[in-house]
């Protein structure tokens, strides 16, 4: 295995994510040594906060697409929001993640361009903040980055137009093309920008997913959140769950995404996403193991949590903030990693790439 080869071919890809027994072992210790090699032992934590669950969009996968009349829709206040960034700061998580549905308004740009603002002055600068608010103009990217977001998340979902096109209705909402445009755009803006894929979606192949790698290290991507699939039974995708990969098999794929990432990519942040911990409990702990180096507790308050249901079976809705700490601090000291506490994380690929252009 050509296991310290910055680029693989395609082929390459493919067979790393078919390995099994030995050679996946051999895959996951590389990924390991690579990860501890270049950003140490080390776990930034991210607080989410799911701030709003109204979307405009009607992703054919997602729980809370505007197509589905049965979700309760709700927006944080701007205080709970404002708590819950203080519970970040105050348990030294470092960052947090902004994230909800995709509505693109004046009303909207302006109340996160004004939570931007709110947070940074309740925490005296002291966080980094993620948004995860969909697909705006690049105008809108460049007013929330100079109002303090230095990262965005957008997944690509799938970096191939067909398969994409299988997920999404086609008409302008959901654009193929509008995606690559506003990754290219947040670039641009100088945010540190995040991508990623769903892993075991129906129609897709390993040959999609070994693309799906190369697309990130083609847009030379600084953070990636990828997790498996999960199917939520009021989607018109739910009528292919017949056809997909057992569960455990959609998360050893996973597995071996982030490992095949790291040995890819050795100072990007890969995030252990709570898609995992539906599958297995441990699930995001292993993939820790594995190459990731992000976890994302769930900061949004307790109440809500029950109405951002993406898929079916998300895990600790009934939970709440400080219950969640507890129980991750103790799984990841058993993973032989420590949590980063007061520390922003930023990606060190984007790091080094800004000091390079300096
Ligand atoms: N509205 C924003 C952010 C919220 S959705 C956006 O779409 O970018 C965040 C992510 O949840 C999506 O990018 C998608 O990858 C993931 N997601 C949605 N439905 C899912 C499902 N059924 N299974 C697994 N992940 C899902
Ligand atoms: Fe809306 Fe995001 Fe869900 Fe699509 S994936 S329906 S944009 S919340």
């Amino acid at each position: 295995m050509k296991a310290t080869n910055h680029t693989l071919c395609h082929q390459e890809i493919v067979e790393l994510l078919s390995t099994e027994g030995d050679a996946r072992k051999t895959l996951f210790e590389t990924a390991a040594r690579i990860k501890r090699e270049h950003l140490g032992n080390i776990v930034y934590f991210r607080g989410l906060i799911e701030f709003s669950n109204r979307c405009h969009k009607n992703c054919l996968y997602c729980g809370i697409r505007s197509g589905n009349k049965t979700v309760v829709r709700y927006d944080l206040t701007d205080e709970e929001i404002i708590d819950a960034a203080r519970f970040a700061f105050d348990n030294r998580y470092g960052s947090i993640v902004l994230q909800s549905g995709e509505i693109e308004s004046h009303a909207f740009t302006g109340r996160v361009d004004n939570l931007l603002k709110q947070i940074h002055s309740a925490t005296n600068g002291g966080l980094r903040v993620t948004l995860s608010c969909g697909e705006q103009t690049a105008d809108v990217y460049r007013r929330w980055y100079e109002s303090g977001a230095q990262r965005y998340l957008l997944r690509i979902e799938t970096s191939s137009p067909i398969l994409y096109s299988k997920l999404h209705a086609d008409d302008s909402k959901h654009s193929f093309r509008r995606r690559i445009q506003c990754l290219d755009d947040l670039r641009k803006a100088g945010y540190q920008v995040g991508t990623g894929v769903m892993i075991g979606l129906p129609f897709q192949t390993i040959s999609d997913l070994a693309d799906d790698l190369l697309f990130m290290t083609g847009v030379d991507i600084d953070m990636v959140g990828m997790g498996p699939y999960l199917e939520h039974s009021e989607t018109p995708l739910f009528k292919y769950r017949h056809e997909l990969l057992p569960l455990d098999t959609r998360l050893g794929l996973t597995f071996k995404m982030i490992a095949v990432l790291r040995i890819l990519m050795k100072n990007i942040n890969i995030a252990a996403t709570t898609a995992l911990q539906t599958i297995e409990q441990l699930g995001r702990e292993k993939a820790i193991m594995v190459g990731a180096n992000v976890i994302m507790p769930n900061i949004t308050p307790g109440s809500y949590r029950d109405d951002y249901l993406l898929y079916d079976g998300k895990p600790c809705t009934d939970e709440n903030p400080e219950d969640c700490k507890t129980c991750l601090e103790a799984r990841i000291a058993l993973t032989g990693h420590e949590i980063a506490y007061g520390e922003w994380g930023d990606s060190a690929h984007y790091s080094l790439r800004d000091q390079g252009n300096k």
